[in-house]
């Protein structure tokens, strides 16, 4: 049996929580092609373990088989025993951090008073989360970071954003090899996809690494447009941008993803053109 690994992003990708308009059918054809046994289903996300729960319920979503959590920092596999967490991928990253645990990379950035430690649940072995008053001059602070770990042989990327609703800024540290992309490659070694039997779906930035990579990959159609100017300079044989009119649907969220699954995996299309 040829096998298929699916791999998406969660909001805005298959999650229909933009401002777009979700095609009706889209989220039922989905769960029917995953439900095959032929495909393997993983989700990417920025989200972390309790939030992929959370989102699976709300949404009503297909459990996946494996899960890229916390913007590439943790790989779960999902079955009957529940999540299982692969420590092969910690293994793997941790020595970007030295060795050092979360808790020893905690005491050495504690000589900053300006970072407040996120929530238990927000952290991960390999996530150190803070919060920093958006009164902070917060880039200053993080070239200071950027040094001390440095020096001390951490290599480390430190991802700033802004919670504009809760009005505070948010710092992750990771090991610098814990990304999107690179989590996939771990995945398709370790499970035996080759760059035919994988697709990546994605919709903004932070799926721009995987976008632009030769790992096949679909722009849902409701992608922002800097999004898809940025994935014009991607490889046109490895890129499908969705534009909708497959199978009546527009393009948007999951039916972008079945657009582009159907456009790389021509069994696809004949399983999803079967349903109708
Ligand atoms: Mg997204």
């Amino acid at each position: 049996m040829k096998k298929f690994l699916l791999c998406t992003d969660l909001d805005r990708t298959l999650i229909p929580n933009g401002v777009q308009p979700v095609s009706p059918l889209a989220m039922e054809r989905f769960k029917q092609m995953v439900s095959r046994a032929e495909i393997t289903l993983a989700y990417v996300t920025g989200r972390h373990q309790a939030l992929i729960e959370q989102a699976i319920a709300q949404f009503d979503l297909p459990r996946p088989d494996f899960a890229i959590a916390d913007v590439g920092s943790s790989i779960y596999q999902l079955g009957s025993f529940g999540w299982r967490q692969w420590d092969e991928w910690d293994r793997q990253i941790a020595p970007d951090w030295r060795g050092w645990s979360h808790g020893e990379l905690y005491r050495f950035l504690s000589v900053f008073p300006a970072l407040q430690l996120q929530e238990k649940e927000k952290q991960g072995r390999h996530k150190l989360s803070f919060y920093i008053p958006l009164e902070m001059d917060a880039h200053a602070l993080r070239l200071e970071m950027g040094v001390r770990l440095v020096q001390a042989g951490i290599k480390a990327n430190l991802i700033w954003s802004i919670d504009e609703e809760a009005g505070v800024g948010l710092l992750d540290v990771l090991p610098v090899s814990a990304n999107k992309l690179h989590a996939i490659r771990f995945l398709m070694q370790r499970e035996g996809f080759r760059h035919e039997n994988t697709v990546f779906s994605g919709d903004s930035g932070n799926d721009l690494d995987v976008l632009l990579s030769d790992i096949p990959s679909v722009l849902v159609a409701n992608a922002d447009a800097e999004v898809k100017g940025r994935a014009a300079e991607g490889n046109p044989q490895a890129l499908y941008v969705a534009s909708g009119n497959y199978l009546g649907m527009n393009g948007n969220y999951s039916a972008g993803i079945l657009e582009g699954a159907a456009h790389f995996w021509p069994e696809v299309n004949v399983w999803l053109r079967e349903l109708d």
